[in-house]
């Protein structure tokens, strides 16, 4: 073999490893955040959520161990907690006013903030995986209802019975809810517009760095049960629920959506530590801790910065979380003292 081919060959090589990338890897998870508080569960349902937990935490990081990109990270996590019914995504997902399940769904990737989103699909199986179509796949970031469900269809994507998603636990949460607002509306207490109950679990996200130095965060909903009027909320608004850029951190939310769409968190967070030179861990704070808590948004955030730190506030009783960091350090939780 001449000299020059054998140098091609080698300076391939080095390609591929800088594409590939040495950099740290970083995963954090959420599973959505509300009252749970200790004892609050069943120690099996405990059981349950916490190996749940630990088993998307492997099945994440394993593929940014790999090699794999951040985007496959995301996109593998949320597959699986929306396939399980322990979580208000995919099935499983809440029940709205008119007892269907309209689902929301997100992604998007730092290295150049393309994204995707979908609202109120009834018929896809995975909605975080036609997120990732419509960023990938179309000239689009945001597509809703019938006109997303036809974009999946044309995409070959998994396609389900609406009733694929009902769950019994779920049907009893909505008429819990229905059950109180009727009471509610009864006794004339005047509208509140906030959902009482079951909003508080389950919503789930993602944020993940990749070793080629590439963040990215999804996040998946059901939204909030008795939800009317084709509500959506935070989850599948890019800058609200989900927030990704290699300059600063990736984010996925989870509360209250409307206090997040209107405060802008996921991305508020990113821009207070371009523009102020926040770190993560004090922007994410001041973010839930603060503003939106002096707003009276409930709810938390999972994120990643880009050399591989995680934040996970909540300004709630507990939120469903599980990361490991740059470090190593790894971290499976649900109450607020863990
Ligand atoms: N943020 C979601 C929504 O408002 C709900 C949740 O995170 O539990 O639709």
């Amino acid at each position: 073999m001449n000299k020059v081919l054998i140098l091609m060959m080698a300076l391939m090589g080095i390609g591929e490893l800088a594409a590939q990338g040495d950099g740290p890897i970083a995963i954090a998870i959420h599973g959505g955040a509300g009252s749970v508080r200790p004892g609050s569960l069943t120690p099996e349902a405990e059981k349950e959520y916490r190996d749940m937990l630990n088993k998307v935490l492997d099945a994440g990081y394993q593929v940014l161990r790999d090699g794999g990109s951040s985007l496959d990270a995301v996109t593998a996590v949320i597959t699986q907690m929306e396939d399980s019914p322990l979580f208000n995504a995919g099935k499983g997902a809440v029940f709205t006013y008119e007892e269907t399940n309209e689902l929301d769904a997100s992604i998007m990737f730092g290295k150049d903030r393309s994204a995707g989103a979908v609202a109120g699909v009834r018929i896809v199986k995975n909605p975080i995986l036609l997120a990732r179509t419509v960023m990938e796949n179309s000239p689009h970031v945001l597509l809703a209802r019938e006109g997303a469900e036809q974009f999946a269809k044309e995409q070959g994507l998994e396609i389900v019975d609406p009733a694929y998603f009902h769950t019994e636990k779920r049907m009893e949460s909505l008429r819990r809810v229905r059950e109180a607002k009727e009471k509610e509306a009864r006794e004339k207490q005047g509208s509140r517009n906030d959902t009482p109950g079951d909003w508080k679990y389950g919503t789930v996200g993602v944020a993940a760095l990749d070793r080629a130095g590439n963040l990215a965060a999804g996040t998946s909903t059901g939204g909030m049960t008795y939800k009317r009027w084709g509500r959506v909320g935070d989850s599948p608004i890019i800058g609200a629920g989900t927030w990704a850029d290699n300059q600063t951190c990736a984010v996925s939310a989870t509360g209250h959506g409307e206090f997040f769409i209107r405060w802008g968190v996921a991305q508020d967070i990113a821009a207070r530590m371009e523009y102020g030179g926040q770190t993560l861990q004090d922007a994410a704070d001041t973010v839930i801790h603060k503003v939106l808590k002096k707003a009276g948004g409930e709810g938390g955030i999972i994120a990643v910065d880009k050399n591989g730190k995680v934040a996970m506030p909540f300004n709630t009783a507990g939120m469903f979380r599980a990361a490991i960091d740059a470090d190593g350090n790894r971290t499976v939780a649900m109450y607020g003292e863990e």
